[in-house]
């Protein structure tokens, strides 16, 4: 079966089942507009579906999806900012009251980032990847020389939670996003989920360890 066959099976699944199940929910979110609570920041990682994870119906979470789940540092240039554009749209258009960045067991990007595997490649060969990547270097460092230091920690682990606190931290550098957790609007999380035993932990901020979610 081609990959437009399975999509295509889906697609009349939802629209027999879930669509009509739901019918009402999309004729309200047509007519008046999405206002989800919740930003998601995940990664484009096939195997974690925050809409999966969290159960959630249409229209309750917006999410940005994208490799290794980064937020990039505020930055007011020429550039064209995907994720800050997003974060811009949730923060100030939709005014949710929380954004989650969901990191995850098993990152490809992550560890891309640990090997080095595509530094210096060329555009088709990594090079997008490397860039994109490169955002985290003095985490991996710092991941690179605790597992030297001691053999036991496992540096992809401590790469992937480091990556989540990274993020979160370049969302309070986003002034926006700064001026609506003071106040109180905005509550920023960090979450982690592992495919392999589908367990999801919440970075606590009073302890700054990422505890299981009691199921
Ligand atoms: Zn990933």
């Amino acid at each position: 079966m081609a990959p437009i066959d399975t999509l295509i099976a889906g697609y009349r699944r939802f629209r027999d089942g879930e669509y009509q199940d739901q019918r009402r929910r999309f004729d309200s979110l047509a007519m008046q507009g999405q206002s989800p609570k919740t930003m998601i920041v995940a990664c484009c990682d096939s195997r974690v579906d925050p809409t999966r994870v969290f159960d959630v119906d249409p229209g309750e979470i917006f999410v940005l999806r994208n490799v290794a789940n980064l937020v990039p540092p505020y930055e007011l240039d020429s550039a064209q900012h995907s994720a800050s554009a997003a974060i811009e749209f949730a923060v100030t258009q939709l005014e949710v009251n929380e954004i989650m960045v969901l990191g995850h067991a098993q990152c490809g990007g992550i560890s891309a980032s640990l090997t080095g595997k595509f530094g210096g490649a060329k555009a088709g060969e990594g090079h997008f990847i490397d860039r994109w990547m490169s955002m985290i270097d003095p985490a991996r460092t710092a991941a690179l020389e605790a597992a030297k230091a001691h053999p036991d920690i496992n540096p992809q682990q401590v790469l992937e939670l480091a990556a989540i606190r990274f993020s979160l931290d370049n969302l309070r550098s986003f002034p926006f996003v700064a001026e609506r957790v003071a106040d109180g609007r905005l509550v920023l999380r960090g979450a982690f989920f592992s495919i392999a035993d589908g367990v999801l932990k919440l970075l606590n901020p009073e302890t700054d360890h990422f505890e299981p979610v009691p199921v």
